[in-house]
């Protein structure tokens, strides 16, 4: 339990010096559509290369960033290196796609949230359409008047948003009438075995069917085999993101492998 303690400490003490040592880094994963493997975007997924230990994954330092309140500086760097990037990647005379990055709530709920997003847009000069915004079941269902008033002001400036891992969090169906989303990513929980396990058969496509009905778009979240793959395209999920297409890769191989340049 002691030493539990002592290294969560020194993770944090580590972690409050990672921006300034530019330990931080962002790794890309293809979104792509289930029909044909076009790719449509990509989810921006936080790295740490610590000194000592090595390249960490965010569920070793998110959990505990969010803990001690610094999984702000955590997003506020990735909101930013994200449009940064974009830019970068447009100047550099790449087609741009659409990039996702991940919210958490003390992000969303600051209160200079939309204004931030709308400042580093106009100062990096991305178009707002490049820039989709992924948040939880339990970050959206904070206080859900300044959650809809929040997604409403970032979809007039013309940032999308999903609901991510949608189909774990305690919510309500009711509030996806009047949250102005444009997609709900379905968890990997219910994909990963999904071909023999009836009871996920049942619970994604019940969401693919709501999805549906509500004129949004869903994306299922790490399809591993070719049988998830199939599956979910014959239940018209539209597109999906998994091992099987890619993992997360660096900014420099998803531009290599991926972008073209503008005619
Ligand atoms: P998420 O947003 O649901 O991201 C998807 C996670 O699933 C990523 O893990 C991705 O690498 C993994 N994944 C994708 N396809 C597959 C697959 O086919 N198989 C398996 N086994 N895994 C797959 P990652 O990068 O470790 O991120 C974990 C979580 O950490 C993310 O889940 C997100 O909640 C959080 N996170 C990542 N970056 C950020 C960030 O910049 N800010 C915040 N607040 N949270 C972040
Ligand atoms: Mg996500
Ligand atoms: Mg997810
Ligand atoms: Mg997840």
């Amino acid at each position: 339990m002691q030493t539990d303690a002592l290294e969560k400490l020194n993770l944090k003490h580590d972690l409050a010096l990672a921006i300034d040592n530019n330990e931080l880094c962002l790794h890309f994963q293809p979104k792509v559509n289930i029909k044909d493997d076009v790719l449509i975007g990509a989810e921006a997924l936080v790295r740490w290369h610590h000194p000592q230990r090595g390249e960490l994954a965010p569920g070793s330092f998110i959990p505990l960033a969010e803990e001690s309140g610094q999984i702000v500086m955590i997003d506020r760097w990735v909101l930013e290196a994200v449009i940064r990037q974009l830019s970068d990647w447009m100047q550099a005379g790449f087609e741009p796609l659409p990039i996702a990055l991940n919210l958490s709530l003390p992000m969303f709920q600051r209160p200079q949230f939309v204004d931030e997003v709308i400042y580093l847009l106009e100062r990096y000069q991305v178009p707002a359409e490049l820039l989709e915004l992924e948040v939880t079941e339990r970050v959206a269902m904070g206080d859900l008047d300044y959650t809809v008033s929040t997604l409403r002001a970032l979809k007039q400036v013309g940032v999308s948003i999903s609901i991510d891992d949608f189909g774990t969090g305690y919510s309500s169906l009711a509030y996806l009438y009047d949250f102005p989303i444009d997609t709900l990513k379905i968890d990997k929980a219910f994909v990963s075995d999904i071909t023999h396990n009836r009871k996920k058969q049942g619970i994604v496509s019940a969401i693919i069917s709501l999805s549906i009905t509500m004129g949004l778009k869903t994306v299922a979240e790490g399809i591993e085999t070719i049988d998830e793959k199939v599956y979910l395209r014959n239940l018209h999920c539209d597109c999906y993101q998994g091992y099987l297409f890619s993992r997360p890769v660096t900014a420099e191989t998803f531009c290599l492998q991926y972008l073209v340049a503008k005619p």
